[in-house]
């Protein structure tokens, strides 16, 4: 697990890194997406350093409810009515490139299935 001092991810919990923050609630924050993919594209994320969603839901279960809570909240305030795609990538093979657990809130446009 990174220090965290070391990860991007805890920087923008602390505040030493900007982000553009939609959500400060008691155990997770949300923010947008640097490279956005779709209209709307948020990660949510634990104030604790956690690497994956299964560590998250193990370690501190009420902050993986409260995420999705969160989630949902932020497609219904950005106009989505409830649609959204709620992805989490755990693990570097299938493109998890900061290992602090993170769900990509994705609206606002079409997606095809399967992902690619
Ligand atoms: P993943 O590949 O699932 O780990 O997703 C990491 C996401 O973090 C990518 O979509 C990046 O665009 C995004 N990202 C990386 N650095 C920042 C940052 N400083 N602020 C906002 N989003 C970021």
């Amino acid at each position: 697990m990174a220090e965290r001092t070391e990860c991007l991810f805890c920087r923008i919990v602390d505040g030493d890194l900007p982000a553009t923050l939609v959500h400060e609630g008691e155990r997770v924050v949300a923010f947008r997406d640097v490279t956005p993919v779709a209209p709307t594209h948020v990660l949510v994320i634990p104030r604790e350093h956690h690497v994956t969603v299964t560590d998250l839901g193990r370690d501190e279960p009420a902050a993986l409810v409260e995420l999705v809570a969160v989630a949902d909240r932020i497609s219904h305030a950005e106009g989505h009515a409830g649609d959204y795609r709620l992805v989490f990538n755990s693990g570097a093979a299938v493109g998890q490139s900061v290992f602090h657990v993170h769900g990509h809130v994705l609206a606002g446009r079409g997606f095809t299935w399967p992902p690619g």
